[in-house]
């Protein structure tokens, strides 16, 4: 998940600037001040509660903002991210925020502290008064609300500043100037993220020789469930004579067996820029414990490659490799060979299916040379520039 807060004074352009972030990165828009404006407008208990002090310039209690946000949070935990507008305004909020991020299983990815000095941000909001018709943009209401921002929001900074995660950018410049800074800085934050690639294909399309070139060329990991399994093979272990029989017979091997080897590999990530999966998630329950192991290092899957070939190519690969010393333990007869094909039809098909409602899933044709195929995906990967 991606999850900005916006932090400056009244008037700094907290709203402006929100509206090309939530757009561009399909965010949710937590806006408590607009939140508090439906209550009001509501008539709804909480919103009595608020009137008051809102009308004053004053800071409503945490209590009452943290029952306004936590809603929305839990009815969007599977989206992208959120878009904190006005959000945390006390240090209190930073901790009610954190708690409420790790019940998702994310953080607050940074913050960004929208400066403008206090002149500038009382002409905003009195010129913002004639049009905007609420009436806590007066300039009396404006100093108090000034004021809270100072003695209470202020503080809130030291919060992310320990953690790194606060960001300044000068508010006094064009929206257009703040936005592309703006910009730069998810950017930036984008760049230290885990990026991570799921390559999808029939056996003998190419996805397995693709993957690890394609993860040398991106510097990226390349995670192959089939290749950890024959470590455990090479190694003697019991899991290794329960996968040697599981391959004879052409059968998956079970998810007890896999998910623990991925988990292993996603947990020494230290210094990683992100992976290429290949022969997983296999099954729609292996896809959603993908999504699951990922979430804990708060990443997600930001690309999907299916690589397409004919199915009498597929043979006629799989049957030629059987001959030559890359031969696997399952492809060295027609059975296995049809069976896994028959495997990825009815297992993994109904995955991509899956993908293909979440994420943009690219298909690339498969029938060319090594080095052109290479050439579609790594268009299509293209990881931020370090
Ligand atoms: P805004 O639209 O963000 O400028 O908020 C308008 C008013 O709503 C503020 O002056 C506060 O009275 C109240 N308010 C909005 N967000 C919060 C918050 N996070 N904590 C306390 N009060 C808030």
């Amino acid at each position: 998940m991606l999850n900005i807060a916006l932090f400056g004074p009244p008037g700094a352009g907290k709203g402006t600037q929100s509206e090309f972030l939530i757009k561009k990165y399909n965010l949710t828009y937590i806006s408590t001040g607009d939140l508090l404006r439906k209550e009001l407008a509501a008539g709804s208990p909480l919103g009595e509660q608020a009137r008051e002090i809102i009308a004053s310039g004053g800071l409503v209690s945490d209590e009452i903002i943290v029952q306004i946000i936590e809603k929305t949070i839990a009815e969007n935990a599977q989206g992208d991210g959120f878009l904190f507008d006005g959000f945390p305004r006390t240090t209190i909020q930073a901790y009610i925020l954190e708690g409420l991020m790790i019940k998702l299983g994310t953080s607050l990815t940074f913050l960004i502290d929208l400066q403008v000095p206090e002149n500038v941000s009382v002409e905003r909001l009195v010129n913002r008064g004639k049009t905007s018709g609420r009436s806590d943009d007066n300039e009396t209401v404006i100093r108090n609300r000034l004021k809270e921002y100072h003695e209470k929001t202020l503080p809130v900074l030291q919060f992310y500043k320990d953690k790194g995660v606060r960001h300044k950018v000068d508010a006094t410049a064009s929206i257009e100037e703040v936005n592309r800074q703006v910009l730069d800085i998810v950017k930036e934050e984008q760049r230290k993220r885990l990026f991570n690639v799921v390559i999808f294909g029939y056996p003998g399309s190419g996805r397995g020789s693709q993957g690890k070139a394609l993860a040398e060329h991106f510097g990226l990991e390349y995670v192959a469930t089939g290749r950890m399994l024959e470590e455990e093979i090479a190694a003697g272990t019991e899991t290794g004579k329960r996968i040697e029989k599981l391959y004879e017979t052409g059968e998956l091997v079970p998810d007890e067996i896999v998910v623990p080897l991925i988990e292993k590999r996603l947990a020494n990530a230290k210094g990683v820029r992100g992976f290429i999966f290949k022969g997983f998630p296999r099954t729609l329950v292996q896809s959603y414990i993908l999504e699951g192991l990922l979430r804990k290092h708060d990443a997600t899957i930001s690309r999907v490659i299916e690589i397409e070939v004919p199915t009498l190519e597929l043979i006629r690969r799989l049957d030629e490799r059987s001959k030559t010393d890359r031969c696997m333990p399952y492809d060295s007869s027609t059975a296995k060979i049809v069976k896994r094909l028959q495997e990825h039809e009815t297992k993994t098909k109904p995955v991509i299916e899956k993908f293909s409602q979440l994420h943009e899933v690219h298909k690339v044709d498969g029938m060319d040379t090594f080095d052109n195929v290479f050439q579609r995906i790594a268009d299509i990967i293209e990881p931020p520039v370090m």
